[in-house]
């Protein structure tokens, strides 16, 4: 069935066309049963007509008339007997369609007319009575008479379904009478033949009238037994829908699995029935999904998905669980434990070990991550979130890895959460702020940019890093307001700057922008307002973004040639550690890339590090792009990038982070800002 297809909402009717096919097959059933049931009456008074011409010594006559009589009685009676004898239309499914309602009402319509045919030949041998008492003139004609009048009354008073019956058998036998006594003459016989035609008459027009009643009720029953099936049907149609709808509320369309509220229901049931026996959430992952469906299609990607679902229901088959796809490319199962069974653990394991091997598909090659956590007090839904963290945890550690919900965890969730909740209010009374640390040239060691590095200190937690402050901004929709926050701070650091002399004037700040926040927000439309808006110079703001932004994203491009071309300059953080550094430096509008800090650390001992950054500078250099290294921690570090032919550095061997108050009232700090060549 088509469950978008609407319950049929049609009012039921019956189609005339079928009704008076109803009836006709009720006209049909009503004549054998009618027939059945006026046979013996028939075969009695037969017997009774020859026993009396018999005593009239009449026996030869008699006999043959019997003999007829009987014949045609017996052949009524198999006729009445054929073995289809119920109304056609209910009589099975191999009925339908209107060829054959056509060929059924065909039969009823033959069979009425050869019950009519036959009717009438028993009312032929009734028409011959004559010859067993002189055409009603021997002493028996009151007998004769009587059982003929009677017999015609009696098919009447059967014949009620369909009138061509009684009115066949009747007519010749009372027609038979009529002639004879207006034969044998005279005012009394010719008194009687009026007297039975009037009889045949009235007779004709009784069974007329009951034919007419019984087609009446007959329709009105078929129409409230139609109105009744067709109610039934919608009723059930209707049901059908709903019972569809309520399948597509709980189950995902791709996999046929459960969705998330159908697991959530089934799972919340079934804790509750199976209070006595362990249960673990396992929270599962692809690794290299995105791949797939990047690079062979959605079409490639729901496949995999449908593939890994039959094979997750093979795995799960001898075990209790419920599975669910719990979104994109993530599976959930509730596992129930039983004796002798695998642990939630020994089940991810297994489950990790046995996808492995099969989870070639195409070029890329899927992995499986897994968060397992044991149910305890937590609800479905808590579950859940813990499982997830185990399984961000163990996606962290690399593919096919699974991680086990505990103590650690929880407190790290305990923490994200607090962070979370705690953020808002952090932003907006200034607890979030600033540090600044410079970047300096090699040679001289004076000023030639400033870094903000964002601080949040947790009333409870303590200092959490930038990185963790940035995706809880982005979890709780607080990132426009982070970014509007820290903009706003860097100008009112900007501004303090100009008012500390005309030296510092023009040190420009760098913000680090991360890649999640320049895909989701409109950042050149917040800085270059903001900026508008202050009164500021867009060329004292710098901003410092990781590579792989600079390359994957249109959007995000889009944004940074606006912000290029209104003057900003575009930092590459972390050159080198991306796979495909060169290529950003072709995007246009990098201004300057900054070495990361694991080329650096070590430099003095590591002849292939040096190489490397000997070939950034050099070709940055031919593309007229600064280089900066970052995480300079020691003078020999310092020595071999001067000798490397880097300019500019940063890191703790020549500045900390420090507050901007810090900064400019430190020793030296007048002496150490130099106008920039940017
Ligand atoms: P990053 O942009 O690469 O920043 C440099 C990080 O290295 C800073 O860490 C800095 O304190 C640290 N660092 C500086 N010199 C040295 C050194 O000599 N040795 C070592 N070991 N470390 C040094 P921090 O402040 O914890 O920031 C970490 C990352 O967080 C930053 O890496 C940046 O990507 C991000 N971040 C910081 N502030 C913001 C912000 O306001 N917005 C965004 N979106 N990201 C930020
Ligand atoms: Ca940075
Ligand atoms: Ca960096």
């Amino acid at each position: 069935m088509n469950p978008d297809a609407p319950s049929s909402t049609q009012t039921a009717f019956v189609d005339d066309a079928v009704l008076l096919r109803l009836v006709r097959g009720d006209q049909l059933a009503g004549v054998r049963r009618s027939v059945r049931a006026a046979l013996p009456v028939n075969v009695v008074l037969s017997l009774a007509a020859a026993l009396v011409a018999w005593n009239a010594g009449r026996g030869e006559v008699g006999l043959y008339w019997l003999i007829l009589s009987l014949a045609v009685s017996t052949m009524r009676f198999v006729m009445s007997r054929e073995a289809w004898v119920t109304n056609p239309l209910r009589a099975g499914a191999s009925l339908s369609g209107p060829v054959a309602d056509m060929a059924a009402s065909r039969h009823v319509e033959r069979q009425l007319t050869i019950m009519a045919i036959s009717s009438a030949a028993s009312g032929c041998v009734w028409a011959l009575v004559p010859f067993l008492c002189d055409g009603y003139t021997s002493p028996q004609t009151v007998f004769y008479l009587t059982a003929v009048c009677g017999i015609c009354a009696g098919s009447v008073v059967f014949g009620i379904a369909y009138a061509l019956v009684p009115i066949g058998f009747i007519t010749p036998a009372l027609l038979a009478v009529a002639v004879c006594m207006v034969y044998a003459g005279g005012f009394d016989n010719m008194s009687i033949a009026a007297t039975v035609l009037l009889y045949l008459a009235a007779l004709t027009r009784a069974t007329l009238l009951s034919e007419r009643t019984f087609r009446e009720s007959s329709r009105l029953k078929n129409a409230a037994t139609e109105l009744a099936a067709q109610l039934h049907r919608e009723h059930a149609i209707s049901s059908e829908a709903n019972r569809q709808l309520a399948f597509r509320a709980s189950h995902d369309n791709l996999t046929g699995l459960l969705n998330r509220q159908g697991f959530t229901e089934a799972t919340t049931r079934h804790l509750v029935a199976r209070a006595d026996r362990p249960h673990a959430v396992l929270l599962m992952d692809l690794d290299g999904f995105k791949t797939i469906n990047d690079s062979f299609g959605h079409q490639t990607g729901d496949r995999v998905l449908q593939d890994v679902a039959a094979w997750l229901i093979g795995e799960l088959r001898d075990r209790e669980a419920i599975l669910c796809r719990w979104g994109g490319d993530e599976f959930a199962v509730l596992y129930t434990q039983q004796k002798n069974q695998l642990s939630a653990t020994e089940l991810a394991q297994s489950l990790i070990g046995s996808f492995a091997l099969q989870a070639v598909h195409g070029a890329a090659t899927l992995g499986l991550c897994i968060g397992v956590v044991l149910v305890g007090e937590a609800d479905v839904n808590e579950s859940i979130s813990f499982a997830d963290e185990a399984l961000y945890e163990a996606k962290h550690a690399g593919r096919n890895h699974f991680r086990v919900f505990d103590a650690a965890l929880k407190r790290q969730s305990d923490r994200r959460r607090d962070i979370e909740r705690d953020l808002r209010r952090a932003i907006e009374c200034g607890e979030v702020t600033l540090m600044y640390q410079p970047i300096v040239r090699a040679d001289d060691r004076r000023i030639h940019s400033l870094e903000a590095l964002m601080r949040w200190a947790h009333p409870r937690h303590g200092p959490i890093p930038p990185e963790e402050v940035i995706h809880a901004a982005a979890a709780t929709g607080l990132a426009e307001m982070l970014l509007r926050h820290l903009l706003d701070e860097v100008f009112t650091a900007l501004h303090h700057l100009e008012e500390a002399g005309p030296h510092s004037a023009d040190v420009p700040i760098a913000v680090n922008i991360s890649p999640r926040e320049m895909v989701q927000l409109p950042v050149d439309d917040i800085v270059l307002g903001m900026l508008a808006q202050r009164g500021i110079a867009a060329r004292r703001l710098q901003i410092e973004i990781t590579e792989e932004v600079a390359l994957d994203i249109r959007a995000t491009q889009a944004r940074l040639n606006a912000l290029a071309a209104a003057n900003i300059a575009i930092v590459v953080d972390d050159f080198g550690v991306g796979y495909s550094s060169i290529a950003s430096l072709h995007s246009g509008y990098v201004k300057r890339v900054k070495i990361d800090r694991s080329f650096i650390s070590g430099l003095p001992g590591q002849a292939r590090n040096a190489t490397l950054v000997r070939f950034i500078v050099q070709v940055s250099q031919a593309l007229d792009i600064e280089v900066v290294a970052e995480g300079v921690e020691s003078e020999e570090e310092l020595d071999v990038l001067r000798s490397l032919g880097c300019n500019l550095v940063q890191g703790y061997h020549l500045a900390r982070p420090e507050t901007l108050e810090t900064l400019i009232s430190g020793p030296g700090f007048r002496s150490s800002v130099t106008r920039p060549s940017a």
